[in-house]
């Protein structure tokens, strides 16, 4: 049994309230600047930065980026030295009379970084606040129970967003609080020169606010607009109650920082492609359908109902990712479902995401060596993992493959009731009513199995875990059989490959040839087992010079796989890896293939069903 929070000790008193003024004048540059002030008592103390952050899984705090740091009480200067272990943790002592200490650190931040610097998250004309970057708190703490005040300080002239309650403001200024540390974290602002907010309906009310790096880029069509309130409209038919009493969808749309999404309870922050909105490709990538809905979702099933292993109470304590396949897993499943239910993806475009799913998972060939759960496990390796070789290492693949698993259930329920009960049912359960404000109930798989054989009695235990522990090289695309399509290939790649070619600048041969190639410099950036290029010994990181002879383009390469029949001959190409120039032939039958869903008559269409809007 789960420890629930109706089961635990009562909580006692909050502290006095910490504050934390934040100076983000220079978060253009990648700078951004604190100034904490905390309650203390007089010996010694140990304060923490935030490490396990919510939402990433992972141990990746920035600590590496702060610089600056200087304690200080009544002025008087308060040395410092970091744990040995930990390095997020500094110790010091509080001198006698003493009952608040001040904190000043800034958050120097680097385009691209990873691990533990800190990323750059603002342009020229954007920024995000990440409140995790620029706090301390006390050791031993739970941060339900710390309180911050917090104040930011903008750029001239910029506006902002976020879910925290403003209390006071004026030009530049804006005041916050007091808020739970964990709300304080929980709550990104997001803050521009070119801004523009969307009413998206609901009760509570939900919002959407663009930041862009251009005031075009702001220009979100009125369908989409409307696709995005139905969106609300269906997670609302589909959970029957909420957890938020306002929510916020933070959209960043740039090309100068990564791509991204974090899930927060009572807002998302959601960074795509500065034309994700006004281009046409890029506004159909499987990138951009999934994004909102998924991160949405996630008020639901991760912030409200979370695995007991992630809901720590703290960011020092190791988060355990094992039930992510339900965390990420099932909330990729309902961003595909309801991303479609709200006509956000078009019946065809949704059809093409789930195509590109199921070839993800053929070309995921490390399932010969390590289960789906072994994935969920080890999360804090799978987010950092370079790209090179994730065909045979796997990363986070509790996400799609998860969500192929859970599609098997849905169609498993669908069927054995007769169309009477489904996943909906279950989501509703452990979801759903009754609506309440951003709160935690935490489980484990015990309650996932008792809610299941609520729904349907079955044996879902070794159900899932056979899913989860099984060795086996073949993609489980049983779900997509039982829902009545099967995965073919075709010349000519559907609107949401399309869309993430754009997006991503790279383009697919994993499903012929057997890679994957960066589109400006032509590297090819991963190479899947048992392919032609596999076969022909190219590496990862190599650059493709010529084919056939021929110096490489796009056209070139669409050429020599267009020329062919369906008998096996050879693509003669040069590569160079790094000081060196190589041919290699690779010995290659039939022409281009692109992932396609077609119909398998001997199931009914449990799939479109699944796709319908419920209102
Ligand atoms: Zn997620």
């Amino acid at each position: 049994m789960a420890v629930k929070a109706a089961d635990a000790a009562p909580p006692p008193a909050p502290a006095a309230a910490a504050s934390v003024e934040v100076d983000a004048r220079d978060a253009p540059r990648g700078i951004q600047r604190t100034h904490l002030v905390l309650p203390v008592k007089p010996g010694k103390l140990t304060l923490l930065y935030p490490k396990w952050l919510p939402g990433d899984h992972s141990p990746d705090g920035p600590v590496a980026g702060i610089s600056g740091l200087k304690f200080s009480c009544n002025g008087r200067t308060i040395a410092w030295r970091r744990d040995a272990d930990n390095m997020f943790a500094f110790h010091l002592t509080i001198p006698p009379g003493v009952s608040s200490l001040d904190v000043v650190f800034e958050v120097d931040s680097a385009l691209g970084a990873t691990d533990n610097d800190a990323v750059r998250l603002s342009t020229e004309s954007l920024s995000l606040i990440l409140w995790n970057q620029l706090v301390l708190y006390p050791a031993g703490a739970r941060s339900d129970l710390l309180h911050y005040t917090a104040q930011l300080r903008l750029p001239a002239g910029w506006t902002f967003a976020t879910a925290l309650p403003q209390v006071a403001g004026s030009g530049d200024i804006a005041q916050f609080g007091p808020v739970s540390l964990t709300t304080l974290i929980d709550s990104p602002v997001l803050s521009g020169r070119h801004f523009k907010t969307v009413e998206l309906g609901g009760t509570p009310a939900v919002h959407l606010h663009l930041a862009a790096d251009s005031e075009a880029a702001l220009d979100i069509p009125d369908a989409t607009s409307a696709q995005l309130r139905k969106l609300v409209t269906e997670a609302a038919a589909l959970f029957g109650a909420t957890h938020y009493n306002g929510y916020h969808f933070l959209w960043t749309l740039s090309d100068q920082i990564g791509y991204e999404g974090i899930e927060h309870h009572e807002s998302s922050d959601n960074r795509t492609a500065e034309r994700a909105l006004i281009d046409e490709d890029m506004r159909h990538s499987g990138d951009v359908l999934d994004l909102l809905p998924h991160e949405y979702t996630h008020s639901w099933n991760g912030k409200y109902r979370r695995p007991i292993g992630l809901a720590t109470g703290n960011y020092d304590a190791p988060m355990r990712g094992e039930l992510l396949w339900v965390y990420e897993g099932l909330t990729q499943y309902y961003g595909m479902v309801l991303s479609a239910r709200s006509g956000f993806a078009s019946p065809s475009d949704a059809l093409g995401v789930w195509a590109n799913a199921a070839a993800f998972l053929q070309a995921r060939k490390g399932r010969e060596w390590r289960p789906l759960l072994d994935t969920a496990i080890a999360a804090q390796l799978g987010y950092t993992q370079a790209p090179e070789w994730k065909p045979r290492t796997r990363a986070t693949d509790f996400y799609l493959e998860s969500a192929m698993l859970w599609l098997e259930a849905d169609t498993l329920i669908r069927s054995t009731t007769h169309g009477a009960k489904s996943l909906d049912d279950f989501c509703r359960l452990f979801y759903g009513p009754p609506s309440t404000g951003p709160k935690v109930i935490p489980y484990d798989f015990n309650d996932l199995i008792t809610a299941l054989n609520t729904v349907m009695p079955y044996d879902w235990r070794g159900f899932w875990t056979q899913r989860l522990t099984r060795v086996q090289p073949d993609a489980p695309l049983d779900g997509l059989s039982a829902a009545g399509w099967r995965l073919t290939f075709v010349d000519e790649p559907n609107v949401p490959e399309k869309g993430d070619a754009a997006i991503q600048k790279q383009t697919s041969y994993y499903d012929s040839l057997g890679f994957m190639l960066k589109d400006d410099a032509a590297v090819i950036l991963s190479v899947v087992p048992g392919t032609p290029a596999d076969a022909a010994g190219i590496a990862p990181g190599s650059n493709l010079i010529a084919v056939d002879g021929r110096k490489y383009s796009k056209d070139v390469l669409a050429d020599a796989l267009k020329a062919g029949g369906s008998d096996t001959r050879t693509i003669r190409l040069l590569v160079q890896k790094d000081d060196l120039f190589s041919t290699v032939d690779l010995h290659y039958a039939g022409h281009a293939r692109h992932p396609r869903l077609e119909r398998d008559e001997s199931h009914p269409d449990l799939l479109t069903a699944i796709l319908s809007p419920r209102t």
